[in-house]
């Protein structure tokens, strides 16, 4: 969908909710409406569109050069270093604006000034108005995210042959952040490597004074960002042949995962995903070592709208992307997650991920 096409989806959606104004600073709404992406920086760069009328781009003098003109989209406002860019912005929303959305990244500082500047507008976030619509991913983002899992998922094949033993966390999260640059991303956002113990915390920060022995099991999950869409994936190793607990425990997270994937029908509640895959660990009688909710959407962001998650009613619609990523574990000795990304289609849950599942027997 081009630009013009998801800004008139925005305003269709504003009337709806009675949002005067859209406000747009930092963050990943800014580029998907309008291809610009504002440095997050103390500068502000704010879009500001009206529900009707001409939208205006107030950006800092010295990044205009940046912006990619696009005249039937937006006019472009730039201000110089000594002038108030809030009170350029204030002066913009107009007197009969009631409802201003401002986007949910905007640094904390310019709302406080703005909302000191126009005390009479109610502001909410703007998320409430793009997010439903940044949910549904058309066929050209859907194209983008699988090129970005197939990425990691050369990753996470090539890995299957390379030695952990030996090596430090910290080292093998080094790898994995060089092969992701290798094939093809911009940037890597997170490489996850935890080794026994250190996998039992899900969020676990790799080190340099850990290192990988014979008979670890290894969690990693990693991901980036690769033509402004984003991959995540997670893969488990082990040095050494697996003991039968690890193979058992994991054959119950294979099987959660899968249940999770195929609920992931069109019209089923997101909660009924996390339902699916919780309830196979729950009857194994690890309910209490799945500490998580199931996934999170996917996109611009690593993390974003929907997220799978019990009190989550909303229902699938075709285009939603998200990942499915069950764990189990086990304070003080191991733990273990697998992670795909599904995108929700008419006929039926499509894994963008492909790279195998099973524990990779690593030296
Ligand atoms: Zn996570
Ligand atoms: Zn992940
Ligand atoms: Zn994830």
């Amino acid at each position: 969908m081009t630009y013009g096409g998801r800004i008139q989806r925005v305003r269709a959606r504003m009337s709806e909710l009675g949002i005067d104004v859209l406000l747009l600073s930092v963050g990943p709404d800014l580029p998907y409406l309008t291809g610009y992406e504002a440095m997050p920086l103390e500068r502000l760069t704010m879009l500001v569109l009206p529900r009707t009328g001409d939208a205006q781009l107030v950006v800092p003098r010295l990044e205009a050069p940046r912006v990619r003109r696009r005249p039937e989209l937006f006019g472009i406002v730039t201000w110089e270093e000594t002038d108030d860019p809030v009170a350029l912005v204030a002066g913009m929303i107009r007197r009969s604006a009631r409802r201003v959305a401002i986007g949910d990244h905007t640094w904390a500082r310019f709302l406080l000034d703005l909302q000191r500047a126009v005390p009479s507008c109610v502001f909410s976030r703007a998320s409430e108005v793009v997010a439903p619509i940044r949910m549904v991913k058309d066929n050209d983002e859907v194209a983008a995210l699988t090129r970005a899992a197939h990425a990691v998922d050369g990753v996470a094949r090539d890995m299957r042959a390379v030695g952990f033993g030996g090596r430090t966390e910290l080292a093998v999260h080094r790898e994995l952040v060089d092969r992701m640059l290798a094939a093809g991303h911009e940037r890597s956002n997170f490489a996850i490597v935890a080794a026994g113990a250190n996998a039992a915390s899900a969020h676990h920060e790799p080190t340099a004074t850990r290192t990988i022995a014979n008979g670890d099991l290894v969690l990693c999950d990693f991901g980036g960002t690769m033509d402004g869409y984003c991959s995540d994936i997670t893969r488990m190793f082990h040095v050494g042949e697996p003991p039968n607990e690890v193979r058992d425990v994991y054959a119950v997270l294979v099987a959660a995962q899968e249940s999770g994937v195929r609920a992931a029908t069109v019209g089923t509640p997101c909660e009924e995903v996390d339902a699916a895959a919780r309830s196979v660990i729950a009857d194994a009688g690890f309910g209490e070592n799945f500490v998580h909710r199931v996934g999170h959407g996917i996109g611009a962001e690593a993390h974003e709208d929907p997220y799978m998650v019990a009190g989550n009613t909303r229902a699938l619609e075709p285009g939603y992307a998200f990942s499915v990523e069950p764990g189990i574990y086990f304070p003080e000795r191991f733990g273990m997650r697998l992670e795909d990304i599904v995108v929700a289609t008419t006929d039926g849950p499509v894994r963008l991920n492909v790279a195998p599942r099973d524990i990779a027997i690593v030296a």
